[in-house]
């Protein structure tokens, strides 16, 4: 069934791991690259923006103070920030002019590219930055050439008591470029050595991961196959700790299941030929021999049959409750009168044969149940009862208060009782304690199977307390 819901065969452990990993590390590097090619010239450019926009306003404090050393100052502050600076007084004189880098193109700056330059930033609030090829701007580079590298150009104009101060910065971005390549390089590197460990570790945690269920797998195929003493030994993760625990319980249950319905086969062919066998000698003895045909034979031929119904009724019953199909006809139930009247039909029915039936009851009591369902449980435990009582031949029915305002019937005898292994068991279909068939015990498995369907449907709470050769209590809460 399940395979047919099933659109697609997956992927191998392994492959589905291998492009995870890598899915993985792509975005990892992604973010990488991302970072350190795109993001690196930005970053760059905004500190070296900073550094020459805090440099103008050092050289305007300097300038301020009148200080005598002003051009070795200036010429400092352009050594330390690796730009060039020119400054230029209220009268448009040159200051002072601080070379510290090849490529400068503000030192030989014509005049009408410093007006230019002023105007904008003039117009921008009193500073303006251009970056890039600078094309337009002639520098030292010769007449009619313009400057393609690329560059950070930044002007300031600071008003200052004797008139307006303007500073020209020039820096290169071209240590970026550098960086970048070496950067390229780098993570060209380490791409690679990553996807080469991608593989390995997909490789070896697929081993890891996929090996213990493989050997689940494999054992599983066992248990198909009947093998139902394979062991599930998985241990390498909690989950498949617990997988195999499931299964190792799962493979005990199925060897139970079997077992006991070969035990039913076995049983139920027995019970149905002995019957069988005894209606059809008793028949043709009282076809062929004179003056059998008497009214005892014929009720042992009854009385098979009968055997045989209630056998073939069983089983009937329990499929239906099994299934579902059995409804209840919920009605107020005197269970005192109902256990009264079974006390009283058992002792007749079994007159003669020495069996001593005990009642004992709180008085009339009234349930909700259906009364046919529960005189069927009341049926099959003191049948049971009778069966299983040995030589004390004494079945006690009693009737009290149970918990939470339920009642509670319980079927006593004390016979052989059942061991401790076997009580969690007994309400099992097919299940018999005594494996060897006996005729005298009459039973095919399923009479508490019954019980337990039944009280079940009546949310009833049951069970046994027994112990070896003391007897046993059957019990019903309802
Ligand atoms: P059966 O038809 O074999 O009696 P049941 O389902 O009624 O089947 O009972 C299951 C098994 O439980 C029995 O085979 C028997 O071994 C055990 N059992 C049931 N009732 C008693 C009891 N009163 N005393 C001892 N063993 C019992």
């Amino acid at each position: 069934m399940s395979s047919n819901i099933r659109t697609h065969r997956p992927l191998k452990m392994r492959f589905k791991l291998f492009a995870n990993l890598i899915f993985f590390i792509a975005i990892a590097l992604l973010l990488l690259w991302g970072m350190q090619i795109f993001l690196l010239d930005s970053f760059y450019y905004q500190l070296t923006k900073n550094s020459m926009a805090s440099a103008a306003t050092e050289i305007e404090e300097i300038y301020v103070s009148g200080t005598s050393d002003f051009s070795q100052r200036i010429y400092s502050i352009a050594l330390n920030n690796e730009f060039c600076v020119s400054v230029f007084g209220p009268d448009g004189k040159l200051l002072s002019s601080a070379n510290v880098g090849g490529g400068c193109i503000i030192h030989n700056i014509d005049d009408k590219t410093l007006n230019d330059l002023y105007g904008k930033a003039l117009d921008e609030g009193g500073e303006y930055f251009h970056r890039a090829g600078l094309a337009g701007f002639q520098n030292n580079a010769g007449p009619g050439k313009y400057i393609v590298r690329d560059r950070i150009l930044y002007i300031s104009v600071r008003e200052t008591a004797s008139g307006s101060l303007i500073m020209l910065f020039d820096g290169a971005t071209s240590p970026v470029s550098l960086i970048k390549a070496v950067l390229t390089m780098h993570l060209l590197l380490v791409s690679i050595v990553l996807s080469i460990f991608a593989g390995l570790m997909a490789n070896v945690l697929a081993k890891n991961l996929s090996q213990p269920i493989a050997d689940v797998n494999r054992a599983a195929k066992k248990l198909t196959n009947g093998e139902y003493n394979v062991q599930f030994t998985g241990e390498s993760y909690l989950e498949i700790y617990e997988l195999s625990d499931t299964l190792n319980q799962t493979a005990k249950d199925l060897q139970r299941t079997e077992r006991m319905q070969k035990d039913l086969i076995a049983n139920i062919s027995h019970d149905l030929r002995t019957p069988l066998t005894l209606i059809t000698g008793y028949c043709e003895m009282m076809r062929d021999i004179e003056g059998e045909n008497t009214p005892e034979n014929m009720q042992v031929v009854l009385d098979e049959t009968a055997r045989l119904s209630s056998l073939v009724n069983d089983l009937i019953d329990l499929s239906k409750y099994e299934s579902g199909a059995q409804k209840l006809d919920i009605a107020s139930v005197d269970l005192d009168f109902l256990l009264l009247e079974t006390v009283e039909r058992y002792r007749k029915l079994m007159a003669g044969k020495e069996y001593t039936f005990v009642y004992d009851s709180v008085g009339p009591t009234f349930v909700n149940c259906d009364k046919k369902r529960i005189l069927q449980v009341i049926y099959n435990l003191v049948n049971n009862a009778i069966n299983y009582c040995g030589d004390d031949k004494t079945v006690i029915l009693r009737l009290t208060d149970g918990e939470n305002g339920r009642k509670r019937v319980e079927v006593i005898d004390h016979g052989a009782g059942i061991a401790k292994d076997d009580l969690p068991l007994i309400f099992d279909r097919y299940y018999k304690v005594d494996k060897v068939h006996n005729r005298a015990i009459t039973g095919t498995g399923l009479g508490l199977s019954i019980v337990k369907n039944i009280l079940e449907s009546h949310g009833a709470v049951y069970g046994v307390q027994s112990e070896l050769g003391k007897g046993s209590v059957f019990y019903f809460e309802i």
